[in-house]
């Protein structure tokens, strides 16, 4: 059956602690289902605090051991564990699909996405370094050298089961680091299938745990024991938040990719039919579950016309269904909350005036599916506009000039991805500089690889990730003033 692993050991309904595979204290578990059907695919045993603190100890008694192996060492296995992930990529893919609904086509390119983090900072561990300084005296030198940060905690989310985690997992075991990650409660089953592979790449004991469970038992230990030295969080600001205040009681290093209300500016001199493609790209893959996904569309007057009608014929040819189906372009949408949310923003902007060009109501195969939508008339008083609607849903914004685009782009606490699609080199340039958003894509809808560094400004995060940067963020410098003796 096309839904069946073709290793079953991939397959694991355990969590990953100091090398062993650990069930539930007190047999307590829960249920993994299939946003395609409801299914339910492993029970996963539900973790303790007294496990979690478990786990963060074996991760700082594997500390000492991992940082102290050089950087080529480190490389060596990170490279192990890419080339295992690479080999098991057609599993992986099947558990992002059963766990997380996206096509497999998308989800077989979340795995090499995922495994691009191993292989790049698999390499990156060979190039830390530090600085020697001119002093201010002559018997004096300055040496900066750069340590891992310690033991760190991840805290992940479902809609990229996999990449998410070797995006935070490469940068902090190649820097030295230790980590005890905690997957979405959604999506834990890549997690621990990343963990099987990571033991057999020779990643040591405690190196790399994985556990599972209810986030209010298992975050406030991450984030209260003192051992754990950094938080690296992805996922909704409203978390991130807590968490950061939570990790100020020991005062924790930490990075945060939190939520996003991407702007999409079209302006007339753009190529419209590319515009229409980067637009597809962005906001309907993984169903618009993505934080960088656009999520307010604004469209200029000379060319908005053209290009609504041109998105809305593209947007009701997308193929919806199972993902695990031929052909199929949309997936479900993870759960019946996710569900409601997109229902309650398009009833809010369809009862303040908008008007639906395609979709608008959940497709019929029922479930969590909805059907792809494009709204226009929308303006800054809807919902739409103003929270991310995480689902595939596009509003369409008229307007005038770019100052009025630029100011309504900024407009919202969120700064991670913005577009623009333009021609004119002076107004890329001029627009690019305007917009409040770590990230823009320019006459793309496709932005994310592991080169580049990913993150946002304003309420959108800290820190970025990939990247010559991402190891930065697992790595202090250390100071050492040295005197002629
Ligand atoms: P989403 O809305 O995408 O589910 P969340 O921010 O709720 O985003 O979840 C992202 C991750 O944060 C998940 O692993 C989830 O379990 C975890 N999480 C949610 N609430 C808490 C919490 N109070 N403490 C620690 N982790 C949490």
């Amino acid at each position: 059956m096309r839904r069946e692993l073709s290793e079953a050991s991939l397959l694991k309904d355990a969590a990953y602690v100091d090398g062993e595979w650990v069930e539930g204290e007190e047999g307590d578990s829960f249920a993994v289902e299939d946003p395609s059907t409801g299914e339910v695919l492993a029970m996963v045993p539900k973790l303790s605090r007294a496990q979690t603190a478990q786990a963060v100890e074996s991760a700082h008694r594997a500390l000492p051991g991992w940082r102290a192996l050089t950087g080529k060492e480190r490389a060596g296995v990170l490279r192990r564990w890419f080339d295992l992930v690479t080999r098991h990529a057609d599993d992986l893919a099947r558990l992002i699909v059963l766990e997380e609904g996206k096509p497999l086509a998308e989800a077989l390119g979340e795995v090499r996405y995922a495994a691009s983090f191993l292989e790049w900072f698999a390499e990156e561990a060979k190039r830390v370094r530090g600085d020697v300084m001119a002093a201010p005296e002559p018997s004096r030198r300055i040496v900066v050298t750069k340590e891992p940060v310690g033991v760190v905690a991840a805290i992940t989310p479902w809609n990229f089961p996999a990449a998410m985690i070797t995006r935070k997992a490469g940068p902090a075991l190649a820097a030295g680091c230790t980590m005890v990650l905690k997957p979405a409660e959604q999506t834990p089953l890549t997690a621990l299938a990343l963990a099987e592979l990571a033991g057999r790449a020779g990643v040591p004991a405690g190196v790399f745990n994985v556990v599972v469970g209810d986030p209010l038992e298992i975050g406030p230990e991450l984030t209260g024991n003192p051992l754990v030295r950094k938080v690296t969080f992805t996922g909704s600001t409203e978390v991130g938040r807590l968490l950061l205040a939570q990790s100020a009681a020991t005062v924790k290093n930490t990075s945060m990719e939190l939520g996003g209300n991407a702007p999409f500016l079209v302006f007339d001199d753009a190529d419209v039919d590319a515009a229409v493609e980067g637009l597809i790209a962005t906001k309907y893959r993984n169903t618009g579950q993505a934080c960088i996904s656009a999520n307010r569309v604004y469209v200029q007057d000379g060319v908005h016309d053209a290009f609504a009608a041109r998105l809305a014929s593209r947007v009701e040819q997308l193929v919806v269904g199972d993902g695990f189906d031929e052909g199929v372009q949309q997936g479900p949408l993870i759960d019946a909350e996710a569900l409601a949310k997109v229902e309650k923003h398009v009833a809010d902007a369809t009862a303040k005036g908008a008007t639906v060009l395609v979709g608008g109501d959940r497709h019929v195969r029922g479930g969590n599916f909805y059907r792809p939508t494009v709204l226009a008339g929308v303006t800054a008083e809807m919902a739409v506009t103003k929270e991310e609607t995480f689902g595939p849903v596009t509003p369409l914004v008229r307007f005038a000039d770019e100052h009025e685009a630029v100011r309504m782009a900024n407009d919202t606490e969120f700064g991670l991805a913005a577009y623009l699609y333009a021609r004119d080199a002076e107004r890329i340039w001029r627009v690019s500089a305007a917009l409040e958003a770590g990230m823009v894509g320019i006459n793309t809808g496709l932005i994310s690889n592991e080169v580049a560094p990913f993150g946002g400004v304003k309420q959108s995060g800290l820190g970025r990730e990939g990247s010559i940067y991402g190891i930065e963020e697992f790595l202090e410098p250390k100071y050492l003033a040295w005197e002629n003796a």
